[in-house]
């Protein structure tokens, strides 16, 4: 065992919420959770936009909900108090437009404040919000408009006419376009709407209408790790569980200032980046500007973060960037660090120690399960290398699929499984959008089955092995790409990995990797010999690569997940598949 677990101090600076991880493991957790949430005045059921913005209006009415940091170093300020007045606004602009309850407000743009705004607006007025990635081109926000019959695109002036225009004859379901000038300046573009128009002349008192727990929400689509992205539908009830996920996994205290770094985009910019720390009260800040590791030590210096919720791909071009840059600045205010959507390597659970003083909480979760289901706790020790631990309130168990479309419970610590879920948990998806039989299909013996393999310890701490998609049969064994990529990664030559299976006539398939370097190093046959050796000392023959190419670098989702059936299509020589969500350079 190469990395020592990492016990946090029992004398904390502020106290964790969740300091008995088992004694929160009760039958009622859901029920509690609820209990905890103000439901609309006069039992009117529950609303997320309720919960996120307006319950606070008035207690915390000149607290600091959201601060905005441009990209070109503007900064906004919005209070609860005035979130709850333009938050009502939009829901009076889209009651204005003939869009009611159920309708599809689909919102592409950056991260600018108009797309927070729009989002709580939408959920107000109890129409289903869908982030679309402003990174996205026309098809593949063809294909998700038009899945969603979206009725409403809320968009920025140079977006629409680069990626919508052209594609407007396709939909027939769109009825109104709203701009957001650039610069956020007034439109006038034939056909759409100016949004800031409307929004001044709108009402800031908006009553929100009567919404049942089971009411859709919000569309996300996933990824497309693995294939087509899928449309997650989520009802009003989530934000049960994006509060309480909020408070025990990220440790959301009222005067926290925290800082999502994801995209509304993809699910954990919404859950995370909208709602969770909205519905816990505390200050979340946004920044438009994308990845850059001294901007980045800047924002969490400069404006007190106290806990952060970042991403492996990020952390790993910090580690590139290295610790020195991380030292120029103090975070006197850094609290809590966490991680999610690829499985975290130990080494940047280390850098978190060495960079901050703080490891990083590595977190599992996924857009159908709509928040975090196995995590590090903070007052649990972490293992490096591992998710952690099943969310009080969920049940989470590995299994083997059986041909009857049943399946089997592995008990044995250690024995590889898929993640499965004992559903009931107030976030989870309730279908695919369009695809019924595909959402059945997830469920077998009473378990949604996840697509992910992992193992778990003898005292219940989950360890990722890998999709089960990406999951290498060699000779016999079974191996997690994850597993051979950490080990590459604790090379001080490498930056970053993927790891394939590529068929071979006599092992199945042998483990392949791609490796691009750290500035300084270059690829060279003696740097390949060195991996090589390394990876066999580290993990063994069987499981060590037996090939390993250098690339300028690897395909990633725009999300930042490492695509591994790309590196294997091209590998083959086979069709790419869907690429939507593929990382590219921006082309104006
Ligand atoms: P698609 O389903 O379209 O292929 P996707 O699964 O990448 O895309 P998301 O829902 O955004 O779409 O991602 C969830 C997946 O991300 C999980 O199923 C898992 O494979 C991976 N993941 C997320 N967090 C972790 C983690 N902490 N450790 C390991 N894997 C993780
Ligand atoms: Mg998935």
């Amino acid at each position: 065992m190469p990395y020592a677990p990492i016990v946090k101090p029992t004398r904390w600076a502020v106290a964790p919420n969740l300091l008995d991880y088992e004694a929160a493991r009760t039958p009622d957790v859901w029920e509690r959770a609820r209990r905890d949430l103000q439901g609309l005045p006069r039992g009117r059921g529950l609303n997320i936009a309720h919960e996120a913005v307006d319950r606070h209006a008035r207690v915390l009415r000149d607290h600091l909900a959201l601060r905005w940091l441009g990209r070109n170093g503007d900064v906004r300020d919005y209070t609860y108090g005035d979130l709850s007045a333009l938050t009502s606004r939009f829901a009076n602009v889209l009651q204005g437009l003939g869009i009611g309850k159920g309708d599809l407000v689909a919102v592409l743009a950056g991260r600018i404040p108009e797309l927070y705004i729009a989002a709580l607006g939408t959920l107000k007025n109890r129409s289903v919000f869908s982030p679309l990635f402003s990174a996205f081109g026309p098809e593949p926000i063809q294909t998700r408009l038009t899945l969603g019959k979206a009725k409403a695109l809320v968009t920025t002036e140079s977006l629409y006419e680069r990626k919508v225009v052209g594609i407007l004859d396709s939909l027939p379901d769109l009825e109104h376009v709203l701009l957001v000038g650039d610069d956020h300046g007034p439109t006038d573009v034939e056909g759409t709407h100016d949004y800031h128009r409307l929004m001044l002349a709108a009402d800031e008192r908006y009553t929100i209408g009567p919404t049942a727990p089971d009411d859709v929400a919000i569309v996300h689509f996933t990824s497309g790790t693995t294939g087509t992205p899928k449309g997650a539908v989520h009802v009003h009830e989530a934000v049960v569980g994006h509060r309480l996920t909020g408070r025990l996994a990220l440790d959301l205290h009222r005067d926290d200032v925290f800082w999502c770094t994801a995209d509304p985009g993809w699910v954990t910019g919404t859950s995370y980046g909208i709602v969770a720390p909205l519905a816990n009260g505390v200050t979340s800040i946004v920044d438009e500007a994308d990845f850059d590791a001294e901007r980045w030590y800047r924002v969490l210096e400069e404006e007190h973060v106290s806990v952060w919720y970042t991403a492996p791909t990020a952390i790993r071009m910090m580690m590139k960037a290295g610790a020195d840059l991380v030292r120029e600045h103090d975070y006197p205010a850094l609290r809590f660090l966490a991680s999610v959507g690829e499985p975290l390597n130990p080494e940047g659970v280390v850098f978190g120690e060495e960079a901050f003083g703080l490891p990083f909480h590595d977190n599992w979760w996924q857009t159908e399960t709509g928040a975090i289901m196995i995590a590090n706790f903070p007052a649990l020790e972490i293992r490096p290398g591992s998710m952690g631990r099943p969310f009080p309130g969920i049940e989470a168990s590995l299994v083997h699929r059986r041909h009857d479309g049943g399946v089997d419970l592995v008990e044995e610590p250690g024995a590889e499984g898929e993640i499965a879920l004992r559903p009931g948990w107030p976030s989870m998806f309730r279908t695919y959008l369009g695809e019924p039989e595909r959402y059945a299909k997830c469920f077998r013996d009473g378990w949604y089955v996840t697509g992910d393999l992992a193992r778990r310890d003898e005292d219940g701490y989950f360890w990722f092995v890998g999709r089960g998609d990406d999951v290498i049969k060699t000779s016999g064994h079974l191996i997690g790409p994850f597993e051979v990529e950490s080990a590459l990664l604790e090379h001080p030559a490498v930056a970053e990995a993927g790891v394939i299976g590529k068929p071979d006539p006599v092992a199945g398939e042998v483990v392949k990797a791609f490796v691009t370097l750290k500035p300084g190093f270059e690829p060279s046959h003696e740097l390949e010999r060195e991996l090589l050796g390394h990876s066999r000392v580290r993990l063994g023959a069987v499981v060590a690569p037996k090939e390993i190419e250098f690339a300028e670098s690897v395909p990633r989702t725009r999300s930042g997940k490492i695509m591994r059936r790309l590196l294997k299509a091209h590998e083959l020589g086979l069709p790419e598949g869907d690429v939507s969500t593929l990382e590219e350079e921006e082309t104006e």
